[in-house]
């Protein structure tokens, strides 16, 4: 079998609708503050069982929003997952906060809730307790929330969900973005996330106040609303009442990304046979497979696979000669802490051991809506020869 093109780890899948509504936007009288943001934050909240949303220009955005409306400022700490992208933890740095890691469950790869239990525990003695907690829904597998909400019941912290990879995904039957144990869920709409607007992102709640923070912070500081103004000249009149930001979303962003919006059941079905497609391709291979826990239905952004412990070395020339395939495998991710700007800030390679191994070990193969079964079988196939060149046995 030929498969010659390129194989990404993960991309967009644009059709003729979505390519027809974007045009159609552009044609509007609006290209940004019209009606199709508004549109796309009702359908998203609707869709993941929450009161309000915000659309943002990134989930980035949307997590800076979400620190700020939580009262996250100097002298705060934020912690979340070590196996995430550099975004969960810069959002508390925008905001002058200290950020701290909490270890990784082996099996699940996200934040573990009884190292979170540790930690607080330890905090609590010394007085450090952190003012949020971001637990991240790895490869689109729902944290272990329930456990996360009690410890924030505790010990009195929010909870930030950075639900980036997991628009879909259900947590105990229950879609993620509900907020049922979060004070603020975002999403991202990235390309090789699980639906796009190319770059943007949403911010749900269900507290009226957060709504409102994060509304008016977005939008330079200002309100036009009548019951939040202290004079009313006219028609015009608007007021910057704080400092804020331009994090808004154009129209061209939410008219691509309600079009997918109305793809993600299938986009999620799709994900879900692939990742069958994987688990009967990969078995016997000498490689740990990603799991499922029976708790939740991930949304299956990625599919990571870990090389056996004493084979960590071999990482790197399995990941080469996959690439030399046409495989675009990637990374996922190079521990938060162990960037050079974390380092400087005073952490440690080996302050995180577990994610630390997984990260030596840990390869994602392609997994998007458009990834075809031929791509799967050659991947596996690459897959499967690039292991036994490099030694790679159990
Ligand atoms: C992609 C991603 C982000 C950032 O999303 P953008 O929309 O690119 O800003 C944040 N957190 C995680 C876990 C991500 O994967």
């Amino acid at each position: 079998m030929t498969v010659t093109k390129f194989i990404p780890y993960g991309r967009q899948s644009v059709n003729e609708d979505d390519i027809a509504a974007v045009v159609e936007s552009l044609n509007s009288d609006y290209l940004t503050q019209g009606p199709k943001v508004h549109e796309f934050e009702r359908q998203l909240a609707d869709k993941v069982g929450a009161d309000y949303a915000l659309a943002c220009n990134s989930a980035t955005s949307a997590l800076h929003l979400a620190c700020l409306a939580l009262g996250v400022s100097e002298g705060d700490s934020v912690w979340t997952s070590p196996n995430t992208f550099i975004a969960s933890a810069n959002c508390a740095r925008y905001c002058g906060a200290e950020v701290d890691f909490v270890e990784i469950d082996q099996h699940s790869y996200n934040l573990c809730p009884e190292q979170l239990a540790k930690k607080l525990a330890l905090a609590a003695r010394e007085d450090k307790l952190p003012k949020v907690v971001i637990p991240v829904h790895f490869a689109g597998q729902p944290c272990d929330m329930a456990a996360i909400h009690q410890l924030s019941q505790q010990y009195g912290f929010a909870i930030i969900e950075d639900a980036s990879h997991a628009i879909g995904a259900y947590y105990q039957d229950q879609p993620v973005g509900n907020c049922q144990y979060s004070d603020i869920c975002v999403f991202s709409f990235h390309p090789v996330k699980i639906i796009t607007s190319a770059e943007g992102g949403m911010a749900v709640t269900n507290d009226p106040e957060l709504a409102q923070h994060m509304r008016t912070h977005g939008h330079q500081g200002t309100t036009k609303k009548p019951q939040e103004l202290t004079q009313i000249p006219g028609d015009w009149y608007y007021e910057q009442q704080t400092l804020g930001y331009n994090y808004r979303m154009t129209e061209l962003q939410a008219a691509l990304g309600l079009s997918q919006l109305k793809r993600l059941d299938e986009f999620i079905a799709r994900r879900h046979q692939q990742f069958d497609h994987y688990q009967q391709l990969l078995k016997g291979l000498p490689i740990t497979l990603p799991k499922q826990k029976g708790d939740a239905k991930s949304s299956l952004h990625l599919y990571p696979i870990l090389l056996p412990a004493q084979h960590a070395t071999k990482r790197k020339g399995v990941f080469d000669a996959l690439r030399q395939a046409g495989i675009g495998t990637q990374v996922h991710y190079i521990p938060v802490h162990s960037q050079p700007y974390y380092q400087a800030l005073g952490f440690k390679l080996g302050d995180y051991p577990i994610a630390e191994d997984y990260y030596a070990r840990t390869l994602s193969l392609p997994l998007f809506a458009d990834l075809s079964y031929e791509e799967q079988v050659y991947t596996a196939q690459a897959l499967s020869k690039a292991l036994a060149d490099n030694g790679v046995t159990l």
